[in-house]
This record gives structure tokens, C-alpha cells and sequence, in this order.
């Protein structure tokens, strides 16, 4: 049932077979993951993937493996929210929110690249899995290789939330936390690659973990009644969600499943603390100025991302544009997002919504258009950046006129 050729240099076209290969030996060029379009363009249609189940897996051709997932079989098809109530603070007229916080086993989009990245590593024949994460990548591999039956390792920086570390620990995998930033971490874990031969999801085994993020894509465009918004405003780490929506539409309107065409502007969201892709974007260049980065939203943490810049091509392309928001902003933003649709994300979903925000009243967004905010983790795994937010909880005896002479002046939490 494959439909996966083999992997090509996405810059020099080079043919690579279907291994744990990432770089072009020719020209340091990534590799990607090269389908046969022709014949899957014959088998899939819209009725087809309707008439499976609501997982990542019913665009299975469009996935890298050669057979049936191992990993992960019931990861995707996350709701797409219509936020209304968001909108209207906004002044936009129609805005969804693509929730991935509750996406399935892990609560966010990561869930997604594993499931592609572990079936394939056992495809592959791989006994042992690793990654070099900022936090829900770790989380997700540590429990999919749990799933899988496989070992696994998890690399991070020693200073990430807790929720990230005790959900990455409850697994029992091996894992280390390693002093200093994300970059460090990513720059060992290759050379541990290399040496000990394991499948690192994010590394030697990137370009089909990549691929997985192309389902959050589909589906959006599958919710949207097959059709892509006029915008996408998405969260940039290594850049590899922004690059795989944009291919995923793409995907879908040259095989037919799309009403209309493309016309999506796909715009980056950074922090401000670590904005190497939004700060290239904004200054019109296409060189990556890597940064240390010092933000809550540790997640998307990454101040020298592997395919950056492919992320500013992605925005660039498509007629999108980059902004970034500070640490006050995403604290408001998430307060914001759960306030009005009830959806508690993570810092990095609350980067998404100050950056909407903030494209809005610059006239980037127009309010009769159709927009998709990303939400890609759930907030209960960053709770300190909410510490000092809210007063505690009113305390009072289990009678009734303690009640009351509380509810005379009001409970409050703000
Ligand atoms: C990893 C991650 C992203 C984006 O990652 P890319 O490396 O750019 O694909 C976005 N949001 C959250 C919550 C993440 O964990
Ligand atoms: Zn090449």
C-alpha cells in the first residue's frame, strides 16, 4: 500500500532510499519525503478519507510509512473550534481555533510527528528512540515508545516547567536534562545519534516526523469543508509545522480534494524573548541570526531553528508576514483565549493569539476574512506562568451563611 518513493534533497533534488537519512550528502540541502502524487491523486478522494476513522491516519497515503502505523493509531482529528466569542473581541468575523491541547495521548501537536516518526523508526527496525526536546515533544515520545514497545531516551534543558519534566518522567523513560538552552541539547543529541545508531525523532528521522505535521493541515482544510483559510497564524520553533501546513494545502488542491485553490497567507508567531524567524521576516531577509532565547513560552524556545529558513520562505510565499509578542502579552493572550472559548493552552498558544491580535489592528488581518489560530499545547503543562495571576480561592466554613456573606460582596477571581 505505499506511495512513498524515497526521500529527496528539497534543494538539489538528489534520490535518497526510504532510511534514517536527514542531509543531503551532496549538498547539505534537508531531505524530504517524496510521494507518488500520480497514483495517489487515482486512489484518494474526499469519500474515501470520510469513510475512515477520525484520526491523523485517514490521509495515509499522504503519511511516510510502508505499511499500516504501529504507533499512535489514534492521534489527530482534534476539534476545530469556531470561536466566536474571540472574534467578536477581536472585531474579526470568522475565526477558528485548530485545538491540538487536547490532542491524543500527550495534549498537543507533537503527538502527531511521533506517531509518523515511532511507526516509522519500527518500520525501520529500530529497538530504541530518542529526541532532544523543549518539553512536549519528550512527552509525546516518552509515551508513544511506551506504546510501541520501544526504549527510549529524552534529552532537555535541565530548566523546563514541571509539567513538562513529571510528564516526560511518568513513563519511565530515560531521561536527562542537560544544563544551558534547546541548541545545545539539539547539537549533542546528533553526535549521540551518530554514535549510538538510535531513530532520534527530530534528527535522523526528521524528515519523516516532519511529515506527520502535514495531517494538522489536512484537517484544517477537511473542517473548513475543503477549503484553506485566507489565514493561518501558526507557532515557529524549528519551523517545521509552518513549512508542512503550507505543503499539506498545497497537497490537497493538486490531488483534486480542494474547493478552489490556495489562497492562504501563512504567518509566523514567535516570542519576543526568542524571534530569530519573525525578526528575519520583519527585516526582509531570508538569513536566520540565531538568539539565546529568554521567554515562558519555552516550548517554541529554539533560537537556531533547523528550518528557519524555510519558515520565512513559507510566510514570504505565501503573502503572510511575522510578529512576535512579549511575556506580558502571552500570559494576557492566554488568559484571553480561555476566558472567551474556554480552551486553557500553553504559552505557545497564547504567542498565537497576541500575535492575531496584534495582526489585526495593524490591518494585516482583515475582519471578513477567515482566520485559524493554532493552538498546538495545553496549558495545564505551564502553569508557573501563571503564578501570581489570580488570587487564591476564597476559604469558608461548609455552612450556609458562610456562603453568603461571601456572595454579598461578590466572588471574584481576578
Ligand atoms: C514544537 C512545538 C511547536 C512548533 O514546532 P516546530 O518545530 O516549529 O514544528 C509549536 N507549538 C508547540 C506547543 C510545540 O511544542
Ligand atoms: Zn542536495
Amino acid at each position: 500500500m505505499s506511495f512513498v518513493k524515497g526521500l529527496k534533497c528539497r534543494e538539489c533534488g538528489k534520490d535518497y532510499p526510504k532510511e534514517a537519512l536527514h542531509v543531503c550528502s551532496q549538498c547539505f540541502g534537508p531531505l524530504e519525503v517524496d510521494y507518488e502524487y500520480e497514483r495517489i491523486k487515482k486512489e484518494l478522494s474526499r469519500e474515501k478519507i470520510k469513510s475512515r476513522g477520525k484520526t491523523m491516519w485517514r490521509y495515509r497515503e499522504l503519511l511516510p510509512l510502508d505499511g499500516e502505523p504501529t504507533v499512535g493509531t489514534q492521534v489527530g482529528f482534534t476539534p476545530l473550534v469556531k470561536a466566536n466569542n474571540l472574534a467578536k473581541k477581536l472585531g474579526v468575523d470568522e475565526l477558528y481555533v485548530k485545538n491540538d491541547s487536547v490532542n491524543y495521548p500527550t495534549y498537543s501537536f507533537k503527538d502527531r510527528v511521533v506517531s509518523a516518526a515511532l511507526s516509522k523508526a519500527k518500520e525501520l527496525g529500530f529497538k530504541t528512540v530518542a529526541c532532544a526536546t523543549t518539553g512536549n515533544l519528550g512527552n509525546s515520545v516518552a509515551a508513544q515508545a511506551v506504546q510501541g514497545n520501544l526504549e527510549s531516551y529524552i534529552f532537555m534543558p535541565a530548566n523546563l516547567e514541571q509539567g513538562k519534566v513529571i510528564g516526560t518522567s511518568i513513563y519511565g523513560t530515560n531521561i536527562i536534562g542537560i544544563n544551558g538552552n534547546y541548541d545545545g541539547v539539539n547539537r549533542m543529541c546528533s553526535e549521540i545519534a551518530d554514535k549510538y545508531g538510535w531513530a532520534f525523532a527530530n534528527i535522523n528521522i526528521r524528515p519523516y516526523y516532519g511529515d506527520g505535521s502535514k495531517s494538522y493541515g489536512y484537517e484544517i482544510a477537511e473542517q473548513l469543508g475543503w477549503k484553506t483559510p485566507d489565514n493561518v497564524i501558526v507557532p515557529v520553533a524549528g519551523s517545521s509545522l509552518i513549512t508542512k501546513i503550507w505543503k499539506a494545502f498545497h497537497e490537497f488542491e493538486m490531488l483534486g480534494l480542494l474547493e478552489g485553490k490556495v489562497n492562504s497567507k501563512i504567518f509566523a508567531a514567535q516570542a519576543t524573548g526568542c524571534s530569530p524567524v519573525t525578526t528575519a521576516i520583519k527585516n526582509d531577509t531570508d538569513v536566520i541570526t540565531p538568539v539565546k532565547p529568554n521567554t515562558i513560552a519555552k516550548s517554541i524556545a529554539i533560537g537556531n531553528p533547523a528550518d528557519g529558513y524555510y519558515g520565512v520562505k513559507t510566510t514570504k510565499d505565501s503573502g503572510g508576514y511575522g510578529e512576535d509578542v512579549n511575556d506580558e502579552e502571552i500570559v494576557l493572550a492566554m488568559r484571553l483565549l480561555a476566558e472567551t472559548e474556554g480552551i486553557f493552552t500553553e504559552t505557545a498558544g497564547g504567542v498565537t493569539v497576541g500575535v492575531t491580535k496584534k495582526l489585526v489592528q495593524q490591518g494585516r488581518i482583515k475582519p471578513d476574512e477567515t482566520t485559524v489560530i493554532c493552538i498546538t499545547g495545553n496549558g495545564l503543562k505551564t502553569v508557573e506562568a501563571l503564578s501570581g495571576q489570580f488570587t487564591d480561592p476564597i476559604i469558608i466554613e461548609p455552612k450556609l451563611n458562610s456562603f453568603e456573606e461571601i456572595y454579598s460582596n461578590r466572588v471574584s477571581t481576578a
